[in-house]
């Protein structure tokens, strides 16, 4: 009698382990393809970027080549950048597809009104 049950525990644990395998391979996939879905970082070599001086921080503009630079101006309080705040990359209406480092910094930089 004890013997039955005995011997189907262990198929319903394997049962229950194969489940609990199968959630977390799906939630992978999940997490995965939401990863895939983020658009990518803005290259700094990037030609679109290179052509308007983008840098990924702000601190490394070269202020030679671009004497218009507003010391404290970065993508994160400049007209352009879009997404919601928080994220430390977020799309910019200049590059579309891509995300840019919201302590960077372009040449197309506007301030914020
Ligand atoms: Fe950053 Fe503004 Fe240039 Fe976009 S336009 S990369 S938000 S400084």
């Amino acid at each position: 009698m004890h013997s039955g049950t005995m011997q189907e525990l262990p198929l319903s644990r394997r049962r229950f382990v194969g489940s609990l395998l199968l959630g977390t391979a799906a939630g992978a996939l999940t997490v995965g393809r939401a990863a895939a879905d983020a658009p990518p970082k803005l290259d700094v070599k990037d030609p679109a970027a290179m052509a308007v001086g983008y840098v990924d921080n702000a601190n490394q503009v070269d202020t030679k080549k671009y004497p218009s630079y507003v010391q404290g101006s970065n993508c994160e309080n400049c007209l352009q950048l879009q997404g919601k705040p928080g994220n430390e990359y977020r799309p910019c209406s200049l590059f579309a597809g891509k995300v840019v480092a919201v302590g960077g910094w372009c040449s197309a930089w506007t301030a914020e009104m």
